[in-house]
């Protein structure tokens, strides 16, 4: 690939001039109240960014496999204590400590790397932490334990001076030998999933997922002893051929659109120098996790719902004292919650607080400046939590496009924005239903462009009603077999015409088209007869858009700008720093 003839990006220059690997002595004489633009990305390598309007530091830790002593969560409980700092669990399993002051920052990154959780990698440009299922081993659904296999890469990459920030962009890995996970794995950019082929259990392989793509599968079957060499392959095919031009087409994602994946291969086959078998069956089942869940050996796990994903000094005190007391081992997870896991008994003292366990809430402006809302704060008031967590429907919300909240990747998604479309500017969201996340088949679909903050609740109880109406399993059952057989279009103005008429017909009861019936004019026909007075409906022609800016206008607005000449949403999602992450 001519990767001179095109302008390396401001950060690859940065890598050039100096990596990140020689850079690192230097942060023992900076002085953190005036870093560089250069300094910023460096220190991003080591876990070290800032991350609020405040210009307080955060420091992200790598927990890896979301395994954790209890002696880690005390010391890291009496650090947060000590200075203040706010503790938030991460989408990868880790923890960020927030509100850093300037002249803390070394000393703590000092303490908190001596406590053997390790800060290198865990931003920018790197191997980012490795996740699994919370279950890893354990489960009774496990087949293959992975995390022998995690530590041994993790091994290769985390203090390799070639790969230390060194990367075209970050790799997002997911390995999971249990049939049944917590959350999905599809948006990473490698996905070790586990697989059957010709009696023997390992892993198929899938490439290119991000938080708004599915990873592709790459056809390969690989058996345990074999993952880690593969992956270093990989990871050295993406470090060599990666692209490093504009920053927003960095992502292994971008490098398979460009090259395609079968050139791709091709690469990382000449570094792994071995053959490959063909992709086995893909092992990946559906289930609900409940508050406790039976393990192997008879013993049981205890998920601790979390302040959406905030957690206290005193929280991770009490749990470390409680998982001592019973010999279990606690477990951070990708749901943003905490695990005690190999308890004798399903019983613990705890009585959970919130109803956050299938909600992925994104840091939010608390904690990211790129946030248009307080995602973890709304949450709390905006959802119908109750009615959620009850029928385990998975949702996410990112603070913006980027989409830490892997809102394409669960049941129902949201992007937080603002917007003045529909009077004054107020806060509203993207909505996103239907992703069938659990075998990576395909993400969420967008249902409305934007909704006022004060509506999402109502939408979002609607979709229920028409889900319970369903008698499907699950959500994702009720999207694959009703949701995903509509357009997004229909689908919005079909909620638009319940929520005018206060009434909610069965969308699972609707007659389904029959294969001479062309898309739009059958679902002209349903609206017809389920709307037959509303008077939307005369403004149907050969599309759907003027009928729902109707209805909109009358459900929504607020009377001071129209919705046809409201500002363009695209140009509030785009960040100024947002290439940076
Ligand atoms: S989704 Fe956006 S706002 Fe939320 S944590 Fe990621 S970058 Fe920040």
């Amino acid at each position: 690939m001519e990767q001179t003839a095109r302008k390396l990006n401001k950060r690859e220059r940065h890598k050039m001039a100096l990596s990140p690997f020689e850079y690192y002595p230097q942060i023992e004489t900076l002085d953190f109240n005036a870093i560089s633009e250069g300094d910023e990305f460096y220190l991003q390598d080591f876990g070290i960014f800032t991350a609020s309007i405040q210009e307080d530091y955060t420091l992200r830790l790598r927990i890896t496999a979301g395994r954790i002593t209890t002696a880690q969560l005390r010391e890291i409980s009496k650090i947060a204590d000590e200075y203040s700092l706010k503790i938030i669990l991460t989408a990868r399993a880790g923890i960020q400590l927030h509100e850093v002051k300037s002249e803390d920052v070394l000393h703590l990154h000092k303490m908190i790397n001596a406590l053997g959780i390790s800060t290198w990698q865990t931003f920018g440009d790197n191997v980012r932490n490795i996740v699994t299922d919370v279950y890893d081993g354990i489960g009774e659904t496990s087949v293959i334990e992975t995390y022998p296999i995690i530590l041994q890469m993790q091994e290769y990459f985390l203090k390799n001076r070639d790969l230390v920030g060194m990367l075209p962009r970050r790799i997002s890995t997911g390995i999971s030998g249990n049939r049944t996970n917590v959350t999905s794995f599809f948006a990473n950019d490698i996905y070790f999933a586990l697989a059957i082929r010709e009696g023997r259990y390992g892993f198929n392989v899938y490439m290119g997922g991000k938080n708004t793509e599915i990873a592709q599968n790459a056809d390969i079957f690989l058996h345990s002893e074999e993952v880690v060499e593969f992956f270093i392959a990989f990871i050295e095919t993406f470090n060599t051929y990666g692209l490093r031009f504009t920053r927003t087409r960095t992502r292994l994602f971008h490098l398979l659109e460009e090259i395609g994946m079968e050139q791709f291969l091709g690469y990382v086959k000449e570094k792994y120098q071995k053959q490959w078998e063909k992709a086995g069956e893909l092992i990946v089942e559906k289930r609900d996790f409940g508050e406790y869940e039976s393990l192997k050996a008879d013993k049981f796990a205890f998920c601790y719902e979390t302040d959406f994903g905030r957690v206290t000094p005193d929280e991770l005190i009490e749990i470390a004292s409680f998982a001592e007391a019973t010999e279990s081992e606690v477990r951070l997870c990708t749901d943003h919650n905490l695990y005690l896991v190999g308890l004798s008994t399903p019983d613990v003292p705890f009585t959970n607080r919130t109803y956050s366990k299938t909600v992925v809430a994104c840091a939010g402006s608390e904690y990211c400046p790129y946030s248009f809302w307080n995602i973890k704060d709304d949450a709390s008031y905006l959802l119908p939590l109750e009615k959620i967590r009850d029928r385990r429907i998975q949702i996410g919300i990112s603070g913006c496009a980027k989409g830490c909240g892997r809102h394409q990747h669960c049941d129902i998604g949201l992007i937080g924005l603002r917007t003045a479309q529909f009077g004054a500017t107020e806060k509203g969201a993207r909505i996103y239903i239907g992703a069938e996340h659990t075998q990576g088949l395909s993400v969420g679909r967008e249902l409305f462009e934007m909704a006022p903050l004060d509506h999402i609740k109502s939408i979002i109880e609607l979709l229920i009603i028409e889900f319970d109406q369903s008698g499907c399993e699950s959500f994702e059952s009720f999207a694959s077999s009703v949701l995903n057989i509509y357009t997004t279009e229909f689908l919005s103005l079909w909620i638009l015409g319940s929520l005018e008429h206060s009434s909610v017909q069965s969308l699972y009861a609707l007659q389904k088209n029959s294969l001479e019936t062309e898309v739009f004019e059958h679902e002209k026909e349903l609206l017809l007869q389920c709307f037959p007075t509303s008077s939307f409906i005369a403004l149907i022609d050969d599309q759907f858009d003027d009928a729902k800016r109707y209805l909109i206008k009358g459900l929504w607005s607020k009377g001071q700008s129209d919705p046809q000449i409201a500002p363009s949403i695209q140009k509030l999602l785009v960040s100024k720093k947002y290439w940076e992450l």
